[in-house]
């Protein structure tokens, strides 16, 4: 399903409208913490600049709700840009309407200008035809390199495909695109799913896909609470949705009836509250987290457990922490899980936001194949969903 790209096009002298996912974290200063997003669009932004394209580039930031907030201008953005190509970024401030249009008419070849905050304007999140008519107004060809945005009908991601004359994937779209339908589509048999992270709500979809694929599923964070609570077990105060838990017993059920190995924590890190400097306690195969505590690591021996089950497995798939990494007292799980994953011969692919930082944390960032940019949108796309930002692209 790869997705006709902007790699074999022509684009000298075009006017090309670019939509790629600045959405940085800021600090307070508006000070960019982060700039993997910005960098990651670099490949596609380059090859326009050198083959002569006249670049219109466009990207959300937070969420200003259809508001100009001043807080969430991308000017931090164009600068930082400018900064990572070695040259001029042009930015108006304004998204569409007459200065935009000089702007536009005004761009040489290699020239790039970028457009204000997107969702400063309530059309985008409506996926308004006229916003995206405005945006797509002498715009030769639409290029979708926002992988992360990709599974909202927005008007720069949806909309906006309808008024250009041509719509193609930009090289971190397609990239995307390839490793994670690697898993979606024909993964080899030994399939192994890590699973945590917080919300098994928003997850589970995405379990119910892959239990048609893979082999084994090795579940931690707190997810795994609201499977143990289901088959039974006492799991004290820890986060436990309880109304997925009919779900979850039938995950179970499902997954023995399938000979899919679904495996929870045996023993945990358990404690009275979420803080850096708090009393542990370890909770070992057998016992019981007391009512008061809640589980917020794996334990030791279920990170033996699920290295061994690792070892054979020719496919990773990975999404959500195994405990509330952000602390040291409760990292060990992932952080320890993180190295076993990198140093096998499995292909790994990472989904989430905050996995994706807890394995920068841990180090071996380098050692895995694929790392998403887009935590929702990768969920959703290994959940089986259709993303309307990639539905709206023609094949190649
Ligand atoms: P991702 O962004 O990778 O999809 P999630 O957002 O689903 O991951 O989950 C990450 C969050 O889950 C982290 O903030 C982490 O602290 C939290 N978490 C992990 N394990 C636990 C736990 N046992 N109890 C409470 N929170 C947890
Ligand atoms: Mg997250």
């Amino acid at each position: 399903m790869k997705k006709r790209s902007i790699e074999n096009i022509d684009v000298k002298g075009k006017r090309v409208f670019v939509r790629v996912d600045f959405n940085v974290p800021l600090t307070d200063a508006r000070e960019i913490t982060d700039d993997t997003r910005i960098k990651t669009a670099l490949p596609t932004l380059r090859l326009l600049m050198e083959n002569g394209a006249k670049i219109v580039c466009a990207s959300h930031l937070g969420r200003p709700e259809g508001k100009k907030k001043n807080d969430l201008t991308l000017k931090p953005v164009a600068q930082r840009l400018a900064k990572l190509l070695g040259r001029e970024v042009q930015f108006p401030g304004e998204i569409i309407g007459k200065e935009i249009d000089a702007a536009k008419a005004r761009l040489k070849e290699g020239e790039i200008l970028l457009l204000q905050n997107l969702r400063f304007h309530p059309g985008e999140t409506t996926n308004d035809p006229d916003f995206a008519r405005e945006l797509a107004k002498d715009i030769d060809i639409y290029v979708n390199d926002a992988f992360a945005a990709s599974h909202r009908a927005h008007a720069s991601i949806q909309a906006i495909t309808q008024f250009v004359p041509l719509s193609v994937a930009g090289f971190l779209l397609n990239k995307e695109v390839e490793a994670l339908s690697m898993a979606l589509e024909n993964p080899p048999k030994n399939y192994t799913v890590i699973l945590g992270g917080a919300k098994v709500s928003d997850k589970l979809p995405l379990i119910q896909n892959l239990m048609q694929k893979a082999r084994k599923i090795l579940i931690g964070g707190a997810m795994a609470y609201s499977f143990l609570k289901a088959k039974g077990a006492n799991v004290g105060r820890s986060e436990v949705e309880e109304n997925v838990i009919p779900l979850c017993k039938e995950i179970i059920e499902k997954a023995a009836k399938k000979e899919i190995k679904l495996l929870l924590p045996v023993d945990h890190i358990a404690s009275y509250a979420i803080e850096p400097e708090v009393t542990i306690r370890m909770i070992k195969r057998g016992e019981e987290i007391p009512d008061e505590m809640m589980g917020l690591d794996i334990g030791f021996e279920t990170i033996q457990l699920y290295t061994q089950e690792l070892k054979d497995a020719q496919l990773i798939v990975w999404n959500g922490p195994l405990g509330v990494f952000e602390l040291e007292t409760f990292s060990a799980g992932t952080i320890e899980i993180a190295r076993a994953v990198a140093s096998g011969s499995a292909i790994t692919i990472v989904g989430g936001g905050d996995t994706t930082a807890a394995i920068n944390k841990a180090g071996v960032a380098d050692h895995f194949t694929h790392l998403s940019t887009g935590g929702g949108a990768a969920l959703e796309f290994l959940a089986g969903l259709k993303l309307p930002g990639i539905e709206a692209l023609p094949e190649e």
